[in-house]
């Protein structure tokens, strides 16, 4: 059975100018221990995507489902890694972590102990006392990938996770999350990754899906087949192959938005539909 089902979701946002269509009857979905990621153009609605299927937004029209339920509100079963941390700059890395469990309402004690625990797991023993100004971008996203793991999800959601850090930085945590996903003690083993970068998506997928210009839609899917772990194969043609087939995909997206314009948008080519 799938553990994230996304049926038919739209949504809109109403602006000043009217109402933008974001998601467009967006479906797919995602099995255990699967790694997804999604691409797609800068405002396709990929953030607004995740928010949903976290239950911090609602979709107008269509549902998320996790194992067969709707998600209509967030969940400790859910988790979110932030592109730029989304750390309390007054509260110390120990302290961050322990943020989500006590708003759970778990004890003081038994929630420093878990985040000590995963602090450790991060890399991070010897900064439970550090503050985010004194971390690196990296360190702070350790800490936010420990805060979204502490509570123990299903389903781990992450939100260009790597795209503020530098490649060298990017490429450490880009194992370190894989080396989470396949950890077999830990109960996170379902990803969902949102992506901008088609190399960084085939490297850590095992299905990449491809979303149009905005209003997203799923335009396709790969389903990437290289053997793990990966490092060996950055420089193999058949992983070429796969990027080509993702960037194929994204131009197919593109000339469709296209010719849909002049239904889906107003005269005024501002992306923005009026009702
Ligand atoms: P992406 O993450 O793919 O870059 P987003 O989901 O952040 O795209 O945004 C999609 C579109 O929705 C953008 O045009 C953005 O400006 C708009 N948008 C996102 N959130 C809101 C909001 N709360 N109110 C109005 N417009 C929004
Ligand atoms: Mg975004």
């Amino acid at each position: 059975m799938s553990v994230v089902e996304v049926e038919n979701v739209t949504k809109t946002f109403a602006t000043d100018h009217g109402k933008i269509l974001v998601l467009e009857n967006v479906s797919f979905s995602v099995g255990n221990d699967e790694f997804i990621c999604l691409v797609g153009p800068s405002g396709c609605g990929k953030s607004t995507l995740l928010r949903i299927i976290a239950g911090l937004e609602r979709a107008d029209s269509g549902r998320v489902l996790f194992r067969g339920q709707p998600i209509e509100k967030p969940t400790p079963k859910i988790t979110m890694v932030f592109q730029l941390f989304g750390l309390l700059p007054w509260k110390t890395a120990l302290e961050n972590i322990e943020v989500p469990l006590e708003v759970l309402g778990v004890p003081k004690p038994n929630r420093m102990h878990i985040a000590e625990e995963y602090l450790r797991m991060v890399g991070l023993e010897g900064f439970e006392t550090t503050y985010p100004h004194d971390l690196s971008g990296g360190m702070k996203q350790r800490v936010g990938i420990a805060r979204a793991l502490a509570l123990k999800p299903d389903v781990l959601l992450m939100d260009e996770p790597f795209s503020s850090l530098d490649e060298l930085t990017a490429k450490t945590l880009r194992e370190l999350v894989l080396n989470i996903w396949q950890n077999p003690v830990l109960p996170t083993n379902t990803f969902i990754m949102v992506s901008h970068n088609v190399e960084e998506a085939v490297f850590m997928a095992d299905r990449v899906i491809v979303m149009s210009r905005r209003p997203g839609r799923v335009i396709g899917e790969v389903h990437i087949d290289l053997p793990r772990p990966r490092s060996s194969y950055l420089r193999d043609k058949e992983y070429f192959r796969y990027v080509d087939d993702v960037v194929a995909l994204l131009e197919k997206g593109e000339t469709a938005t296209k010719d849909r314009s002049p239904i889906s948008l107003t005269a005024d080519q501002s992306e923005v539909s009026k009702r």
